[in-house]
């Protein structure tokens, strides 16, 4: 009789213990993300997901100071409309996401709106061509912008924007299922340069690392007359007075 008495009594006492660790686990999550971020964790564990699709399915919020910076810019350009930035963002991101998914860069060779981002896009796809990565974005759908920076320094004024947008997600690396058609809300940080004074440019040149479009060479002269130093083919010259999208980088990977 005893021995039952103490069977139980140690069923029992060990049950007690794991539920007291459980709750602490649980309160403790709940004082980090919140209640409604631990409804989805719970449902996600449920569902034997990973806490990565929860983050993926999570919407982000934009990171900026719009109400303080826009003014400043607009004092130093008159002309500046965030709606129209924006909009440049909205393309040039949908833009980048069909020449990945493509691996191409065929329809983006001669946009002037890519000119700065170009050989990095181009690079980043070759480099998807030797691993043999296909990635697709379907049902992009952009839900806000702000501006998160704002600086002048030697004859250039930049711009760092955010933007949060959701889409489907596929990435056939490593044969990950998990990146198979998912549902991701993410955040993009992107620059946009001005360049109002080419004389005090400076060390900013190194941004400006355009490449021939008939033969690669990198160029250097960016004034009226623009010329291949290898190819001697001749271009437009690049209108320096307009905001250029000089980077783009996704804040949740
Ligand atoms: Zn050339």
């Amino acid at each position: 009789m005893s021995f039952i008495l103490s069977f139980f009594g140690t069923v029992f006492g060990v049950i007690f213990i794991i539920v007291i660790i459980i709750s602490c686990i649980l309160l403790g999550v709940y004082k980090m993300i919140g209640f409604n971020n631990l409804k989805s964790l719970i449902f996600a564990a449920k569902n034997s997901k990973t806490i990565k699709e929860v983050e993926y399915s999570r919407q982000k919020n934009v990171s900026g100071m719009t109400k303080l910076l826009e003014p400043e810019i607009i004092k130093d350009f008159s002309d500046f409309n965030k709606s129209l930035l924006y909009d440049i963002i909205e393309k040039n991101l949908m833009k980048i996401f069909k020449a990945i998914e493509n691996k191409s860069t065929s329809e983006i060779k001669n946009d002037e709106d890519m000119i700065l981002i170009f050989s990095t896009l181009q690079q980043y796809i070759e480099d998807l061509k030797n691993k043999n990565v296909d990635i697709k974005y379907s049902d992009v759908v952009f839900h806000e912008h702000a501006i998160k920076n704002y600086e002048k320094i030697q004859g250039m004024a930049t711009i760092t924007t955010s933007t949060t947008l959701e889409y489907y997600y596929s990435n056939s690396e490593n044969n990950n299922e998990q990146y198979s058609n998912i549902k991701k809300q993410t955040r993009y940080t992107c620059k946009f340069v001005y360049i109002y004074d080419e004389t005090k440019l400076g060390r900013n040149k190194k941004v400006f690392s355009i490449h021939c479009p008939n033969c690669g060479a990198p160029l250097t002269q960016f004034g009226n007359d623009m010329e291949c130093q290898y190819c001697s083919s001749h271009f437009e010259p690049i209108n320096l007075k307009l905001w250029k999208m000089s980077s783009y980088k996704e804040d949740y990977k």
